[in-house]
């Protein structure tokens, strides 16, 4: 016999980053279709409108265009204050030199938010947080928050959620805690989370001459960096750092080393090295529980609030529509993480392929020279820039960008930059 939700079920959610108010909310949203009423618990340790790291999910807020439609399948329209600023462009600067990536079609817009209240020393007070529109919008919906920590979630014929002097019997446990703590599930779950990878960031005041709508993107400098983001919200830049080893250090000596020190004076606004996750988890559903999010898989380097969209929403279909034990999850939801990770195998490959552009020279001018030829071309002639831009925001599944990248006419037309003579 299976299990399914049935009314008057108590449905706890623990983590109401962008992971847990999405599978609120399309549970709920399910669960009125069906004539199901549910009592759905958000556990949220966080109060998103505190300024600085405390009160943030910290990631460098880009939103896809990916993202952008789901919301728009929710019925959410993101505030205006909320937006901290519309992308149209990115502008990757190799060797100090710019080359100009432009959206390639008008729906692929992205936008930057803040997670949270914004950078800790802002000196412009807290600023409109996304994490917390999110939480308000599933509030609205139904949903109660418990704005508590969870100490440990055990498990007595079903999961039960502790926090501290109280315990919350579970019909369905939603996992959606991330990855930058401990997890509270007993290790009789058997869970192990993804492995992840450490990042830095910080906020600098945005410079009144520095363009708003414009990422810029560097890489190699200092070693180790895979790449660096400078992204504009609102009066601010966002300094976002993939690399190996990064220490709280790292932010200073990229700013050095790309020669943007002395622009963005006085610097630093806040700082933190948070982890991104590189993997799936393992055993991340069983009967009556499934994580969502980072908890259990996500894209790699890019768009993880919208894997946050898509895992939370296929786990609550299936929740609702075929069932909770641990057999409807491997069913309908399996699938889907099995495919974020295959096609993360493609993303791995697209950035190895980049670092092997970076560690030649010629290649690499070969590249930029081809870029700059195919801007003269309509949008679905550019060919780089598609596979860059898909690269950058997430709004395009790795898979698609591989083959682009190393199809017929991508190669040619780096092959005849490399061989062309040039004075
Ligand atoms: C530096 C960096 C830059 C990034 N940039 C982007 C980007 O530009 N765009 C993008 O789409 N993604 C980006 N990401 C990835 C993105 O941040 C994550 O994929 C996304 O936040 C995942 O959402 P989530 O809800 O699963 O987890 P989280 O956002 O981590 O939310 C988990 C929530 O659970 C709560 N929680 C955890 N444990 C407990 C507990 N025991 N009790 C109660 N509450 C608990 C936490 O307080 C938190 O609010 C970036 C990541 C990093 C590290």
């Amino acid at each position: 016999m299976g299990i399914r939700l049935k009314n008057g079920d108590q449905v706890c959610i623990v983590g109401g980053g962008p992971a847990g108010s999405f599978a609120a909310l399309h549970l709920l949203r399910l669960a009125r279709k069906a004539n199901l009423d549910l009592q759905v618990l958000i556990f949220e340790r966080r109060n998103f409108s505190t300024p600085g790291p405390a009160g943030c999910n910290r990631c460098a807020g880009v939103l896809s265009s990916r993202l952008l439609h789901g919301l728009e399948t929710l019925g959410l329209s993101l505030p205006a204050e909320v937006v901290q600023a519309s992308i149209h462009a990115y502008t990757v600067y190799l060797d100090g030199e710019p080359t100009s990536v432009e959206q390639p079609d008008p729906g692929r817009g992205i936008v930057s938010v803040y997670r949270g209240g914004g950078p800790r020393l802002s000196p412009n007070g807290p600023v409109a947080s996304f994490d917390r529109f999110l939480l308000d919008q599933a509030i609205e919906s139904g949903a109660q928050l418990i704005p508590r920590f969870v100490r440990r979630i055990t498990w007595e014929g079903r999961p039960i959620v502790m926090i501290s002097g109280k315990s919350y019997p579970a019909d369905l446990l939603v996992l959606a805690t991330g990855i930058n703590g401990r997890s509270p599930l007993d290790r009789a779950f058997g869970y192990q989370p993804p492995p992840t990878q450490i990042m830095a960031q910080d906020e600098v005041l945005r410079p009144p001459e520095w363009p708003d709508n414009r990422v810029s993107a560097y890489f190699r400098d200092p070693p180790g960096l895979t790449f660096g983001a400078l992204i504009p919200k609102g009066d601010y830049l966002n300094i976002s750092l993939l690399g190996r080893g990064l220490s709280t250090e790292a932010v200073a000596e990229f700013l050095e080393a790309q020669g943007l020190a002395a622009s963005l004076l006085p610097g630093s606004l806040c700082g933190c090295t948070p982890r991104i996750a590189v993997g799936s988890a393992r055993g991340f559903y069983g009967d009556r529980w499934v994580a969502v999010g980072d908890a259990a898989v996500t894209r790699l380097y890019k768009d993880g609030i919208g894997s946050a969209y898509h895992t939370a929403q296929r786990a609550m279909q299936v929740a609702v529509g075929e069932g909770i034990a641990a057999a409807d999850f491997r069913r309908g939801f399996l699938p889907l993480c099995k495919s974020i990770s295959r096609d993360n195998s493609y993303g791995r490959r697209l950035f190895n392929l980049w670092a092997l552009t970076l560690r030649s020279a010629r290649l690499l001018q070969a590249w930029r020279r081809a870029t700059q030829s195919e801007a003269r071309l309509n949008p679905e002639g550019r060919i780089h820039a598609r596979v860059l831009w898909g690269m950058m925001t997430g709004d395009e599944a790795y898979r698609e960008l591989f083959w682009l990248a190393v199809s017929p006419r991508a190669a040619m037309s780096v092959m005849k930059e490399l061989w062309q003579p040039r004075d």
